[in-house]
């Protein structure tokens, strides 16, 4: 028996004039993902991708990251088997051996309608010989144990643990958005709803120093990389923004500060957008969580910019947010303290119901245009890279 490991996907079948691109950048993205992995070749088979393992092959971690190639919907390590009842009741029995469960099923799929014997006759053959050997009783509905057989051209494969991947699309099948990342927990989570849909996530982090410390940036950074884990490096700009807060702090009225803040965040964001060919914006923003995302505020600071701006999680809850948050692996880090620059120098109960004319007119008070120009030329640029690459940081 040859070991391999067998990747499905759904979504992707449903696309049936780009099917075969969508297959070859899954292809590739597995591949670069599981780069000294021991790994020989990822082959297209039947609607599933197949990946060849070499004897040193370390299952562990090909497990660790398969779970983070987005266009993933299951994956298995299988064992390969000749076409055959005899050698099937064989190998399915030795897979299962050893193994503790008290109910269990044979699910045989024919990728292959010309194998000469249907999928309930597998199962039943199958089941029957394992049963006789082991006395658990089958169960189709719930069982513990299931074993999988699935009947493609060349051979046959088995397999009995079934591990979820993100779902989704394959990264760089979506086009590429710019995501303003905070060092908050919402907007990590914005961008990786975005990279599961294919998307590749370009970001923007805002920050004060020399008012602040360094830490917001310190947590972008771990961000960027956690999220390279989905989408294999992230591409980051750290932009100076305190000097256009000086002009805002000096020359406004305290109550709409932030309000205007967001505005020219969003201004330097859409320059940088164009800069990469980026053709939309995205935030964690969700309504009423705080003072400037009331629909007021929202509608004041997207108008600010020509291009549109994504808010995937504009209707979740914060222990929706949470959730995912946890799972992804961004919550642990976005908790870490920071001093964020929005909260420099705001009031305690800001303008919740911003007036656009009142804040134009702010606006052409201001003298701003030579900081913004400089907090982008300035802006560092990093490119971060997944941990286990030895979390290389490249300046670019
Ligand atoms: P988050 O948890 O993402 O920080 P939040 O609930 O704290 O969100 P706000 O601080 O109002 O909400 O931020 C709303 C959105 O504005 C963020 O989700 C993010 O997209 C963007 N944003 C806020 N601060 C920054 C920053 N310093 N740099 C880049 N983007 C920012
Ligand atoms: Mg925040």
């Amino acid at each position: 028996m040859e070991r391999f490991v067998v990747v499905h996907y759904h979504e992707l079948a449903l696309k049936k004039g780009n099917r075969e691109y969508f297959e070859n950048r899954l292809r590739l993205n597995i591949s670069k993902a599981l780069e000294g992995c021991g790994i020989q070749k990822v082959r297209r088979l039947y609607g599933r991708l197949l990946i060849e393992l070499s004897a040193e092959a370390d299952m562990l971690e090909i497990r660790k990251r398969l779970g983070k190639v987005c266009g993933i919907a299951y994956f298995a390590e299988a064992w390969s088997c000749a076409r055959d009842m005899a050698e099937l009741e064989r190998n399915a029995g030795s897979l299962i051996e050893g193994r503790a469960f008290s109910s269990f099923r044979i699910e045989a799929r024919r990728a292959d309608k010309r194998f000469p014997h249907t999928s309930t006759e597998i199962n039943q053959q199958v089941g029957g010989y394992v049963k006789e050997r082991t006395d658990a009783r089958v169960d189709l509905e719930n069982p513990e144990l299931t074993c999988w057989i699935d009947i493609i051209e060349q051979f046959a494969l088995i397999y009995v643990e079934r591990l979820p991947g993100p779902g989704g699309l394959p990264v760089g099948t979506s086009g590429k958005v710019i995501v303003l990342l905070s060092g908050g927990i919402d907007s990590p989570v914005a961008a990786w709803k975005l990279i599961k849909r294919g998307c590749t996530a370009v970001f923007v982090h805002f920050h004060s120093f020399p008012y602040t410390n360094k830490e917001s940036q310190e947590k972008a950074k771990q961000l960027g990389a956690l999220l390279a884990e989905y989408q294999m490096q992230s591409k980051i700009y750290l932009v100076p923004f305190a000097e256009v807060q000086r002009h805002i702090m000096v020359e406004t009225p305290l109550e709409t500060r932030v309000i205007l803040y967001r505005r020219y965040m969003m201004r330097i964001a859409e320059e940088v957008a164009r800069r990469e060919k980026a053709r939309v914006m995205v935030t964690g923003d969700s309504v009423g969580q705080v003072a400037s995302q009331t629909i007021e505020n929202i509608d004041v600071i997207t108008r600010a910019v020509q291009m549109p701006i994504l808010r995937p999680l504009i209707g979740d809850d914060k222990n929706e947010i949470i959730d995912v948050a946890r799972r992804i692996g961004t919550y642990e880090i976005s908790i870490q303290p920071d001093q964020d620059c929005c909260s420099l120098f705001v009031p305690k109960h800001p303008e919740t119901k911003a007036n656009l004319a009142e804040i134009e007119r702010s606006e052409t008070k201001l003298d701003v245009a030579q900081a913004m120009k400089e907090a982008i030329e300035t802006a560092e640029i990093l490119m971060e890279y997944p941990a286990y690459t030895r979390g290389t940081v490249r300046q670019v």
